[in-house]
């Protein structure tokens, strides 16, 4: 009788353990579900997110560089501090990944190169490109007499300075009309091939105005054809944080044409770009054509340079009927402008 109590009793015992052991792991189980061993990272004492990993940090701060060398390959971009890394359980239902890339977008530093025009040691442009900077310098030279030009190499935080053709053009004609002019004035000066946008005389054009679709273009020296009928940059490359293209003012309905032969690889739409056309002009280099109101291409088809592609619009993320054109080489936007030029 005392053996069988004996036993009775160490099976008792035994079954507890077992149970408290399991009862244990439930309860480490349901921490690790509902609390995630996590990162929390820091930069500069501002708190950045809570990241899995170190390489999932690497990954959106690695997303986060390439934003800005899209805009210009040539860009240091870098943290202004290291980043610190905290191991941290944290609650898995208040985890939100939403915000990890705007802090730490705040966060990245980019140094551009950029090229200012000085005048009387003042500047007056800013260019992304040297050869830019250079031909606003001679046209001034070669406009005025003994002027004091300069071009400066300099390193900016931000693109926001950078001229398009248009302000360019019109801060050229607002130095020379200030200075003496190299030769004798003339009563009517002759009218150059790509003549300077003036503000006063050439008032901006309205929707009211027809649209041109039998825009028939001429190659530049660039070799490519300017993509529509209207010459009016409203906003250059890199004309804003992450402007891609190149756009220029027209009215719903005016040829947007390909600026060079190629095959068609898109026509449809695309989400901000709205109804979108891409050209593929080989060696990895495409042409892209936005917010059209009316594509008149499909995909496949070869089309020739200066080709009817799409009617103007502002179809997709627009404020105003315009194109907004695209060159991208490997998949990469780059400036447009020395394409069509
Ligand atoms: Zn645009």
């Amino acid at each position: 009788m005392s053996k069988e109590r004996a036993t009775c009793k160490i099976k008792y015992i035994i079954l507890s353990v077992v149970s408290l052991v399991l009862i244990c792991a439930a309860v480490v189980v349901t921490i690790l579900n509902t609390y995630k061993p996590m990162f929390e990272v820091t930069i500069n004492n501002e708190f950045i997110g809570y990241f899995k990993s170190r390489q999932e940090f690497d990954e959106v701060y690695q997303t986060l560089v390439n934003e800005k060398l899209q805009l210009d390959e040539t860009a240091k971009v870098f943290l202004d501090t290291n980043p610190v890394f905290k191991q941290a359980f944290v609650k898995a239902s208040t985890l939100d990944n939403n915000n990890l890339y705007t802090s730490l977008r705040a966060q990245v530093r980019a140094e551009y190169t950029t090229y200012a025009v000085l005048v009387n040691n003042e500047k007056k442009m800013e260019f992304q490109t040297k050869d830019e900077a250079d031909k606003y310098a001679k046209s001034m030279k070669d406009q005025v007499n003994n002027l004091n030009v300069a071009v400066n190499e300099q390193k900016t935080a931000e693109l926001t300075n950078i001229n398009n053709i248009e302000s360019a053009n019109a801060i050229l004609k607002d130095i020379v009309s200030r200075h003496k002019p190299v030769e004798e004035p003339k009563p009517e000066p002759k009218p150059q091939p790509k003549p300077v946008v003036k503000k006063t005389t050439k008032p901006r054009q309205t929707s009211k105005s027809t649209p041109n679709q039998n825009y028939a273009p001429v190659p530049s020296a660039s070799g490519g054809v300017w993509p529509t009928v209207s010459r009016r940059i409203s906003c250059g490359f890199g004309g804003y944080s992450g402007h891609t293209g190149l756009d220029i003012d027209g009215h719903t309905g005016d040829a947007n044409v390909a600026y060079k032969a190629g095959k068609v690889v898109f026509a449809g739409w695309s989400g901000a770009y709205g109804y979108l056309v891409k050209v593929d002009h080989g060696d990895g280099i495409q042409s892209w054509y936005a917010h059209n109101s009316k594509i008149l291409v499909s995909v496949g088809q070869n089309v020739a340079q200066g080709q009817l592609l799409a009617l103007q619009g502002s179809t997709g993320r627009s404020t105003g009927d315009h194109l907004h054109f695209e060159i991208r080489v490997n998949g990469r936007p780059v400036n447009p402008y020395p394409y069509i030029r």
